[in-house]
């Protein structure tokens, strides 16, 4: 009975890093090579390898909220620093930081929404199950 058990819990965990690496890589949490993400955002209802059902997932502004975290606290110093240490006109700086700010976000969001998903994916998240 016990033994049983600690089976049945092994094998039916997902391992969570791995699932969050693969949705930022925007893979598929459960085969890691079919995309999730059609255009640049759209999540796909399934995945076009695995037919792993994505339609649970619920990423709302998490990607959002993350992106801006991940890049305030990024450029926030790096605008500090650059001031502080270059002085450099006013003009050069403020384009500098904002086609970096832009950039960097740009970069993030997909691959933070991938990664939100996977997130649930392994956490069995707003219906994701195993049996699908
Ligand atoms: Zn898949």
């Amino acid at each position: 009975m016990t033994d049983q058990t600690h089976i049945h819990d092994h094998t039916t965990e997902r391992a969570l890093w791995p699932a969050i690496w693969k949705g930022f890589r925007g893979k598929c949490p459960k085969c890691g090579s079919g995309p999730i993400l059609k255009s640049y955002l759209k999540l796909r209802p399934s995945c076009t390898v695995c037919r792993e059902d994505l339609s649970h997932a619920r990423a709302d502004d998490g990607p959002a909220y993350l992106t801006i975290l991940i890049v305030g606290h990024i450029m926030a110093p790096a605008l500090h620093v650059a001031f502080t240490t270059f002085r450099p006109e006013p003009l050069v700086l403020f384009t500098i930081f904002s086609i970096g700010c832009v950039a960097l976000s740009l970069y993030l969001l997909p691959r933070l929404k991938g990664a939100i998903v996977g997130f649930q994916w392994a956490r069995l998240m707003h219906g994701f199950s195993q049996e699908t």
